[in-house]
């Protein structure tokens, strides 16, 4: 059993950014407007969330991190109408089996926090009372040291995974309207800030940023209706204005402000910018707002893949309302 759910949670997350991934939004769903990141060795040696969210509750201990355990839904109907980022109960359980796990977290209805300790198979091994605020830290040591392989390619390529996480960093911290996100790494003496947003709620003032000032001053508010249910908001660059960079680099998809990829949605305005005589990518950031029913983002276990309910509709609606952007009669 414990060799299957190793490999199983290899597939739940995958590399530094999944992991991290999972963390942060475990922290946003727990309403938190303070997120600090701290990286040692860009994640190789650990990987710590502290955020200032409701907490976990001692009855939620004992099965924190067993498999399929989540206080975020109670049946299936549930899963209609989510508007939380985690419901599966796959991620700490995951993290457990393939690293070494710690959690702090105390409530507002405990006068002193609690310090878990967690073997690979999710039970708890040792709890302690701490000093903590109301909030939760989860630590992850040497992840994926229980997967050698995995282990060896996460410490060559630490520096391209870092990359990668980088990305998908600047992803929560456009959209994190009000959350305060800091990020930094540690190797060896040296400590740097990766990221670290003022928590505003405007995406203006994330995407300075997250990008400065010269970046924002060649993009323009987006505002589209395409459907009677659903809306597009966010933020595209001017046509001429872009990134020369890799194409998805400056590319943010959100469905509700949750980060997804939408492959045709990226494919779609690349041409279309093109056809207005650029040269560039565009730089895009777009929410696309619509109720919870018309999609369904329980296809991949990372949650990036989203099924919408009336896809070619969706498209034809928003190709015709973008190719109005572009032609500069903007709405
Ligand atoms: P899921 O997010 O799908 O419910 P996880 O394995 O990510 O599953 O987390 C399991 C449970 O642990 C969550 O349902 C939640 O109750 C609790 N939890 C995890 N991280 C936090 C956090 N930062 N703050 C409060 N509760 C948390
Ligand atoms: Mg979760």
């Amino acid at each position: 059993k414990g060799v299957i759910h190793r490999i199983c949670s290899g597939q739940v997350i995958l590399d530094l950014s999944a992991a991290v991934k999972e963390l942060v939004e475990n922290s946003l769903d727990a309403g938190a407007t303070s997120i600090e990141i701290s990286l040692k060795k860009y994640g190789v040696e650990s990987i710590k969330v502290a955020d200032n969210g409701c907490g976990i509750s001692p009855s939620n201990f004992q099965n924190l991190a067993c498999k399929h355990h989540t206080s975020k839904i109670e049946d299936f109907h549930d899963l209609q109408s989510l508007t939380t980022f985690g419901f599966r109960g796959e991620a700490l359980s995951s993290l457990c089996a393939l690293g070494n796990l710690t959690v702090e977290t105390r409530t507002k209805n405990e006068p002193i926090g609690t310090h878990l300790e967690f073997d690979h198979s999710g039970l708890v091994t040792s709890e302690r009372k701490t000093a903590r605020e109301i909030g939760t830290t989860v630590m992850v040591e040497k992840l994926f040291s229980t997967l050698p392989v995995r282990c060896n390619e996460f410490s060559r390529n630490a520096r391209r995974e870092y990359g990668k996480f980088t990305s998908l960093l600047n992803a929560y911290a456009l959209m994190a309207r009000g959350v305060r996100l800091v990020c930094t790494n540690t190797t060896g003496k040296s400590k740097s800030v990766v990221l670290k947003t003022p928590g505003s709620s405007s995406i203006k003032d994330n995407i300075i940023t997250v990008f400065g000032t010269s970046t924002f001053a060649c993009l323009e508010p987006l505002s589209l209706c395409i459907s009677e249910s659903c809306k597009v908001e966010g933020f595209l660059s001017k046509p001429g204005y872009g990134s020369g960079r890799n194409i998805g680099d400056r590319q943010f998809f959100y469905v509700n402000g949750r980060p997804v990829d939408m492959p045709k949605v990226t494919k779609l305005i690349n041409e279309l910018y093109k056809s207005s005589n650029s040269r560039q990518h565009p730089i895009a950031i777009m929410n696309f707002i619509l109720p919870t029913k018309a999609y369904d983002v329980n296809v991949t276990p990372d949650k990036r893949k989203i099924f919408f309910s009336d896809e070619s509709s969706l498209m034809l609606s928003l190709k015709e309302a973008m190719e109005g952007v572009y032609s500069s009669n903007h709405c």
